[in-house]
């Protein structure tokens, strides 16, 4: 089964994407997540990622492409995989598209975490990513057991350098212009399954389960 996650920046496509992936054994794929994990290596794409990612802004598509085509061509990804923060423009989804054609295959389910920009911004707010292992947390709705400390391996957590409210607003512009037109383009394959995401986290994931099956 392969499954995309839509929707704004804090929406809540990692917290669900991780419970699907738990659920069905498939891997998760982060593109956000490929991309941090590069910047603390201090790798040649992780400085090149790093200049977009702090000012909120996309990453060139010629770039996350080639990174996204290399990681679900691993043997993991070949019973299927849930895409989180990919694609984000129409020429993402497009190669996505064709590369899986080629193969003969293509996407099972898009699902777009629905949530308006009003609770965005406060959500993210909330959010602390520990520096070590990426997990993620909430400071009212998921919080960890110890203040600051990640509950999987005792690293610190952090409010991203992203996440805070000016490059969230961009963020959010940089959404609308370039992602959004993307629940159009699969609701057009047939595709597309919207769950509203402003429900509690447990909800959010019975409903997407109900879709899935
Ligand atoms: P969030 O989960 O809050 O939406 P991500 O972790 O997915 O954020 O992404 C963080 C940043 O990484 C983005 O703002 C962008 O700069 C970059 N990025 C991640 N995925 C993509 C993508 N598919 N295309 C371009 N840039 C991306
Ligand atoms: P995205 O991957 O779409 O950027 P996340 O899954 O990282 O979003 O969630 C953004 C923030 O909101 C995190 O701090 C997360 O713990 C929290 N969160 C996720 N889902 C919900 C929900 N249904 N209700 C309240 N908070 C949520
Ligand atoms: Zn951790």
């Amino acid at each position: 089964m392969k499954i995309i996650m839509l929707g704004a920046p804090g929406a809540g496509k990692g917290t669900q994407a991780k419970l699907i992936a738990e659920k069905y054994g498939l891997p998760h794929v982060s593109t956000g997540d490929i991309f941090r994990a590069n910047v603390k290596e201090g790798t040649q794409l992780g400085l090149e990622a790093k200049k977009y990612m702090d000012q909120g802004l996309l990453v060139p598509d010629e770039l996350t492409v080639r990174i996204l085509l290399d990681r679900v061509s691993r043997p993991d990804c070949s019973a299927g995989y849930v895409l989180d923060g990919f694609p984000r423009t129409i020429p993402q989804a497009q190669v996505l598209e064709k590369a899986l054609a080629e193969l003969g295959d293509q996407i099972d389910f898009a699902i777009d975490v629905d949530v308006p920009d009003e609770n965005i911004v406060r959500r993210m707010g909330g959010r602390r990513a520990c520096v070590t292992c990426g997990a993620t947390y909430h400071m009212e709705h998921v919080p960890p057991r110890t203040e600051g400390i990640c509950d999987t391996c005792g690293g610190e957590l952090i409010l991203r350098e992203d996440d805070k409210p000016d490059t969230v607003k961009n963020r959010l512009k940089v959404y609308h212009e370039q992602t959004q037109p993307l629940i159009d383009f699969y609701q057009k394959k047939g595709v597309l399954r919207v769950v509203d995401g402003t429900m509690d986290m447990k909800d959010v994931f019975e409903a997407i389960v109900a879709i899935l099956g």
